[in-house]
């Protein structure tokens, strides 16, 4: 370590300890130690502060605790005569570092939870961690970059995240150079920021950084199963991110006249000391004093004065990330990055379908001579004969072959046109089947975009992800209305078949499960075994999507597992299951149960779609979905649950599960099936209603679905109770379940 940059990085703890200090004492004056302090939506407290100290923040007063410890980490600011041999002070001064921004970030949130400000969008809350989680899981997002800064001009700026966004990168933004800011310079191109667009404004002081690290921080006690205040905590934590997160901080700053030292504050070197304490490294267009020995990080800690052309592809190498470009031939960029954006009323040239128009998309195999590869028609009108504002019917028809290819995997990349057709910058897509909406943006029109273009990412993303099953692709857009009219018919007729059989095939029906083991690259001891009546706890993964994927690569996360001897047939145990999850659970599990939610239930890595838990006041489970951030009957949050079930531990009383699987036969039926259940979020029991009441009728009670309390009805075990015995709800009277 350059003793530059330790005696910077020293000094500036030195600086943020102070602030952090002063800006508490006067927050205490103010409010008094007892007040309560928190992040929203959170089940780490202070993450950082949890995660370094084992500290469970919760007022102020804690605070004080909390700076003590930090203090203890400072040691004096070297003369610049000494010679540091390592990095040992300098890091330790980046974790004070970070408690102290953790501390000013935090007292933000003292009169509410809601600081955001403008374009900053401050802390990323327990639900949009587990949510963008998964990407990084299932490697749509191979890592994250924090951008410290500004560039000399918006047009660089703009270059720099778009290259990110299309390598699929989520980029953080913290802090300012010269009181300007990348997100500002975004902002003034109009350019899309949110988690949707992996771009996140967090803050413009640099004590902002501190929500990227904390991110970081909670995706490895969430996932990696990392406990907090543990005396080896911090190495793990370092382990964890280095190998699993790939993350680095960019700290921009280029400009001529100005001597470097003045763009890098000394905060900046302190926080960056923070960084490298995860292994994350940091790459400057700044003359910085380079730090190229490796050790802490994979890499170099710190790489400087690189071109901003050619800044993006030296973080992917230092990093190591293996990233490949698309090549698609579309007008657009095109990227993982762009999949959540929207396309606004004000900014959309066309539209199709929605409640507009009739419009939907239909996948089917066709025999190898009746597919011209690569061949795309428009049937009707192009873009160019369109009136701007206007909706149109389209019907997205693709027709694939292939001698590997089965019927039973139409739906599976039927499913994945919403993806990739979503990733093009300034094209919108919902929904599948025939509920579909897309818009194509004016920006995008005027830069060449239409109808055509999407049969070209089609059958260049078919080709590319599904290449072992698919050996022929060709796409028909019909934009013509009589056309579509005529072939929604047809395609409907389809959908229905496909349900028919998927509906009606049970777990008894197969010889084989699949596993599916993406998750481990987060939770190492989590296996998900899914079943055609229970599907992965994701809600991504179906049986078939899962034997689709192991015919296209039989090296991936999914595996046929041979269910053998069935040991209970209730409780859903099979002796190679068992066995099965012994060895990939690295020994962790040793049987489960795949329909109980009491004994030896399923584990759960993170990203489950919904949790279901015992409430033992109403002897049934309440439900609660991700996007429900208010309180549950059983006295806790979806983050606070979320916190307490992930990790691949086995806990009874709980499980993580797929939105589909509470509409399943196999459902808990250890305990009774749908019939248990007492409690729902709303707006899940309402998405979920029309295959729910489907499967209520199937077993003779259809007035179950009204028994079922919300949030609207109780939101604690007496109130729950009540309304229960006010409706006669049948768990009442059920066996206890204890
Ligand atoms: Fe992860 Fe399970 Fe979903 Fe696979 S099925 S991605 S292991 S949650
Ligand atoms: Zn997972």
């Amino acid at each position: 370590m350059s003793k530059i940059i330790a005696t910077a990085a020293i000094r500036g703890a030195h600086q943020l300890v102070k602030q952090a200090e002063d800006t508490l004492g006067k927050v205490i004056d103010k409010k008094g130690k007892e007040t309560p302090i928190a992040y929203p939506n959170t089940a780490y407290y202070l993450p950082i502060i949890y995660l370094f100290l084992g500290q469970k923040v919760e007022k102020l007063g804690d605070l004080v605790e909390s700076l003590d410890e930090a203090k203890k980490l400072l040691t004096e600011i070297p003369s610049d005569k000494l010679w540091l041999p390592y990095l040992g002070d300098t890091l330790d001064s980046g974790v004070a570092t970070l408690i102290a921004e953790e501390i000013i970030e935090s007292l933000k949130f003292i009169d509410g939870p809601n600081p955001i400000n403008g374009i900053w969008l401050s802390f990323t809350d327990d639900s949009i961690l587990r949510l963008q989680g998964i990407k990084l899981v299932d490697g749509r997002m191979p890592g994250f970059a924090a951008i410290v800064g500004c560039t000399k001009t918006n047009e660089e700026a703009v270059k720099i995240v778009r290259g990110l966004q299309e390598r699929n990168i989520l980029v953080f933004m913290a802090g300012h150079t010269n009181g300007r800011a990348i997100a500002e310079q975004l902002a003034e191109e109009r350019i899309e920021m949110n988690w949707d667009t992996f771009l996140v404004p967090y803050g413009k002081e640099i004590t902002a950084a501190v929500h990227s690290l904390n991110f970081a921080a909670r995706s490895a006690m969430t996932f990696g199963g990392i406990e907090a205040g543990d005396i080896n905590a911090a190495r793990d934590i370092l382990l964890y991110n280095k190998d699993r997160v790939h993350a680095f901080v960019m700290a921009l700053g280029k400009d001529k006249n100005v001597n470097h030292d003045q763009l890098i504050t000394d905060e900046k070197y302190a926080t960056a000391a923070g960084a490298i304490n995860f292994g994350f490294p940091v790459i400057s267009d700044v003359d910085l004093p380079q730090i190229l020995p490796t050790g802490i990080c994979t890499y170099e800690h710190v790489i400087s004065g690189i071109k901003i052309d050619e800044i993006i592809s030296r973080a992917v190498e230092l990093r190591g990330l293996t990233i490949k470009l698309e090549e698609i031939p579309i007008p657009v960029p095109f990227g993982a990055g762009f999949e959540g954006e929207r396309v606004r009323k004000e900014d959309m040239y066309v539209q199709f379908g929605g409640k507009y128009a009739d419009a939907f998309e239909l996948l089917q195999m066709k025999s190898m001579e009746e597919i011209e590869d690569g061949k795309i028609e428009v049937i009707g009108p192009e873009v160019d004969d369109m009136k701007e504002g206007g909706a149109y019917p389209l019907a997205i028809v693709v027709e694939v072959a292939g001698r590997e290819f089965q019927q039973d995997f139409e739906s599976v990349l039927e499913r994945r046109i919403h993806e990739f057709i979503s990733c093009a910058n300034g094209i919108f897509h919902m929904g599948q089947r025939a509920i579909i909406w897309l818009r194509i943006s004016k920006d995008a029109q005027s830069k060449g975009f239409k109808v055509k273009h999407f049969g070209e990412i089609l059958v260049a993303k078919i080709h590319e992800e599904f290449t072992k099953i698919v050996d022929r692709v060709q796409v028909k857009l019909y934009t013509d209305e009589k056309e579509v009219k005529k072939l929604l018919e047809g395609a409907k007729a389809v959908y229905n078949e496909r349900d028919d059989k998927l509906g009606g095939m049970t777990d008894n029906d197969v010889e084989d499960f699949y596993s599916c083991t993406l998750c481990q690259s987060y939770a190492p001891n989590h296996v998900c075994i899914v079943t055609p009546q229970r599907l992965g706890l994701c809600g991504a993964y179906t049986w078939l999507d899962c034997k689709a994927s192991y015919q296209i690569n039989e090296h991936g996360p999914n595996e046929p597992v041979k269910k053998g001897e069935c040991l209970d047939e209730t409780k859903g145990q099979w002796k190679n299951i068992n066995d099965y999850i012994e060895v990939k659970s690295n020994g962790n599990l040793k049987k489960f149960n795949a329909y109980s939610i009491m004994e030896e239930p399923m584990t759960s890595c993170g990203c489950f779609e919904c949790i279901a838990a015992v409430v033992p006041e109403a002897n049934g489970v309440m439900i609660v979905d991700r996007d429900f951030t208010g309180m549950t009957p059983i006295g806790m949050t979806f983050s606070t649950l979320a916190g307490q079930i992930g990790g691949g531990v086995q806990m009874p009383g709980f499980t993580g599960i797929g939105k589909l699987y509470i509409s399943s036969p196999k459902f808990i039926s250890a305990e009774g099936g749908q019939k248990r259940i007492v409690w729902m979020s709303k707006q899940l029991k309402e998405e979920i209603a029309e295959r729910f009441k489907a499967q209520l009728e199937q077993l003779g009670i259809s007035d179950l679905y009204d028994k079922i309390a919300t949030e609207e009805d109780a939101e604690d075990p007496e109130k729950l109770v009540d309304f229960l015995q006010k409706v006669g709800h049948p768990a009442l009277e059920m066996e206890s379940l204890f």
